[in-house]
């Protein structure tokens, strides 16, 4: 039987139990990390504890654990869970309480980890994927990394039933981000993506592949785009923690440069292939 983390104790899998009444249920109310084992080692787990602490106080629960003692934890149970190639998930919600709008007085915080096997999106990252945008119709705190992802579940659903592989929300002409990725152009061979704020998820990918860019030579700008300009791009990548670096080479059916994954867009692959090799010896990273 697999472990995982309740409050701060491993425990079975099937003996964690959560109230109905936890307000991560009712309300939605918490905030969540994934985060990517390679080869038995999570990667950049400090930057995803320390976004995952930033969540937490934005929305005032309160984290009874540091950054520290939460790696430790997450690497034990990646340990007792003899993750290779895997994810950790880590949720913490406000608790249970009577169902109350307000804050509750009495509610202890609810923090729950567990891991799942994952792999590498190969054959999306080789082949790249098709994209449809969409009205960004989310809240304007999208930087908290919150569980209320009602809108991306339904535009990836939207996507999927228009025989798309993901969607990519634009707000005002502008795009933002993807339904759970950040989203890259390349024009001219400078590479551009939505400025951190609060319109789109502040990547830990996208902060990587950033600082990759600077390390080697491609030139990259925290810039935004219009819609009409992304159909204009020489290339178009999405980043994330399962999707690492996958071209896009369509979007609402026009094809992106040639129509095929683009140089750039494989060299940030590299790239962050390497980082993975780096700190995590054992990964089995191919392309
Ligand atoms: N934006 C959204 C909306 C996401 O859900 C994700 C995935 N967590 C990302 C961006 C990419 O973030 P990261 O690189 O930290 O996985």
């Amino acid at each position: 039987m697999e472990s995982v983390i309740m409050n701060g104790e491993l425990r079975n899998r099937d003996q964690c139990l959560i109230s109905f009444e936890d307000r991560g249920y009712q309300f939605g109310d918490g905030v969540y990390e994934v985060i990517r084992v390679y080869g038995g080692r999570p990667f950049l787990m400090e930057e995803h504890l320390h976004r995952f602490k930033r969540s937490a106080d934005e929305l005032k629960i309160r984290l009874a654990w540091d950054e520290q003692e939460l790696a430790l934890m997450f690497n034990e149970l990646v340990a007792v869970n003899e993750v290779m190639d895997g994810k950790i998930y880590v949720q913490l919600t406000r608790g249970a309480a009577k169902r109350d709008h307000l804050f509750p007085g009495q509610a202890e915080p609810v923090l729950i980890a567990y891991t799942d096997p994952a792999s590498r999106p190969l054959d999306k990252m080789n082949k790249g994927i098709r994209v449809m945008t969409v009205d960004d119709i989310r809240w304007l705190r999208v930087d908290i990394k919150s569980l209320n992802l009602l809108p991306n579940v339904l535009v990836r659903q939207q996507a999927h039933d228009a025989g798309a592989d993901d969607a990519i929300f634009v707000r005002n002409g502008i795009v933002t981000e993807g339904s759970s990725s950040n989203v890259f152009g390349v024009k001219d061979g400078i590479c551009y993506t939505h400025p951190a704020g609060n319109l789109i998820l502040n990547g830990i990918t996208r902060q990587k592949l950033l600082q990759l860019a600077e390390a080697h030579g491609i030139a990259c700008v925290e810039q935004a785009f219009t819609r009409d300009q992304l159909l204009e791009m020489d290339e178009v990548f999405i980043s994330g923690t399962i999707s690492e670096v996958t071209p896009v080479i369509a979007v609402d059916g026009q094809p992106i440069g040639n129509g095929k994954p683009g140089a750039i867009t494989a060299k940030f692959q590299e790239a962050l292939a390497e980082a993975v090799r780096s700190a995590c010896p054992s990964a089995d990273i191919r392309m």
